[in-house]
């Protein structure tokens, strides 16, 4: 998509010098492709010089075109960021530097899969100003992670964080999966208390998700493995809803837990409604009242072809998003404010609708109210999807 040529830029701008953005852009190369992955992602590496060329390319127009807006977090996800070599990483980076005002950076995240790091790029990585690393380890288990197609046995993704810490990563997070085929309780309590023991600052636990067409899920529906039953999986949250804090990890989102001040600065930008620009195959951004979401089809997006996929949120669907985001985080949300921007958006009805039924939950004990404020209780958290439908 060419900037220039959209009537909203000005509005895009505009929101860009506002507040400072955030800034993802997506590597979609893997060495091999996970049982369970529905990404934007591909094993065809030979499109990789001409797809880093695009997003450099890329880089440098949004820039321009958004007027040199200033940054302060930068997410380099994927796919698998750490299979760029030292000097594609090096010049994505100088091209972000020369784009994009760095000077509020205040967190600089890549995503890295621990089957394919070694401490000299992850020391080249560091150099180039990236302070935050988040592993896909998922289990440890070496079963289990061969179930889910991962390139890693667990003694490699305990090996990449502890190579993460010595090249000087200022935060490492860890991604632990829950929900996979032949995962106990007591298994997933274990690796939770292996990976707190390495130190990580941030841990990411997610339910595996299998709505869109993989392998895993072909595997299940021919019947040859079965999945956790609904209420192992709400145990297993549960008990590590209890577990991690006491591992020094306390809960700051539906599924993160961190140290005290560690969470994810990025994503927490995303919960808070906050603006994000996106480059890469598949990659979203939301300026205003205005999100797109670029093609997911890497060959596509790498030719100029792919069209985004364009939304503008109406009145109610922009305030609807404020709790439904904002809910999933612990320390809640500001009604009082809600309920002002609703009343100057001609929206009070809808907003004192929702608040009648969030007031309601609190006798079930699913949310908490602290005068104006609320928030998910523990079991509300736990409950969230049914909760949150509510502002769908
Ligand atoms: S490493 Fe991540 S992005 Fe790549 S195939 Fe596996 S799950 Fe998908």
């Amino acid at each position: 998509m060419n900037p220039e040529a959209q009537g909203w830029l000005p509005a895009a701008r505009q929101a860009a010098r506002a507040e400072p953005l955030g800034l993802y852009l997506h590597v979609p190369f893997c060495v091999d492709r996970c049982t369970y992955c529905s990404f934007a992602t591909t094993r065809d590496r030979s499109l990789q010089p001409q797809t880093l060329r695009r997003l450099t390319a890329e880089v440098g127009t949004w820039g321009a075109a958004l007027g040199r807006p200033a940054v302060d977090t930068l997410y380099l996800g994927g796919g698998t960021p750490s299979l760029l070599s030292q000097e594609e990483l090096a010049a994505l980076t100088a091209a972000v530097r020369g784009a994009f005002d760095l000077s509020p950076l205040a967190e600089a995240t890549l995503e890295a899969n621990p089957g394919t790091v070694d401490l000299a790029w992850l020391q080249r990585a560091r150099s180039l100003g990236w302070d935050r690393i988040s592993l896909g380890v998922q289990a440890l288990d070496d079963a289990l992670l061969a179930r889910l197609g991962r390139i890693h046995g667990s003694a490699q993704a305990l090996e990449a964080l502890d190579l993460a810490a010595r090249a000087g990563f200022r935060r490492r997070s860890a991604d632990l999966m829950v929900g996979i085929p032949g995962q106990s309780l007591s298994k997933v309590l274990e690796d939770a208390r292996v990976l707190a023991d390495t130190g990580i600052e941030h841990l990411s636990v997610y339910l595996l998700d299998l709505d869109k067409a993989c392998p895993l899920r072909a595997e299940i529906e021919a019947g040859r493995l079965a999945l956790p039953g609904e209420d192992e999986v709400a145990d297993v949250f549960e008990a590590l809803q209890e577990e991690l804090p006491r591992l020094g990890l306390a809960p700051y989102e539906i599924s993160n837990y961190a140290r005290p001040g560690a969470e994810s600065k990025h994503n927490t930008r995303y919960w808070e409604r906050r603006p994000y620009l996106g480059l890469g195959p598949s990659a979203a951004s939301q300026l205003g009242d205005r999100r797109w979401t670029e093609s997911g089809v890497i060959p596509a997006w790498t030719e100029g072809r792919g069209e985004p996929d364009m939304q503008e949120l109406d009145a109610a669907e922009a305030l609807a998003e404020i709790p439904l985001l904002g809910l999933r985080l612990h320390r809640g949300l500001d009604w009082g404010a809600l309920r002002k921007r609703a009343g100057e958006r001609n929206l009070r009805p809808l907003c004192d609708a929702w608040e009648a039924r969030l007031r309601g939950l609190e006798k079930e004990g699913l949310t908490i109210w602290k005068e104006d404020r609320v928030c998910l209780s523990p079991r509300g958290m736990l409950m969230s999807n049914g909760i949150l439908q509510m502002f769908v």
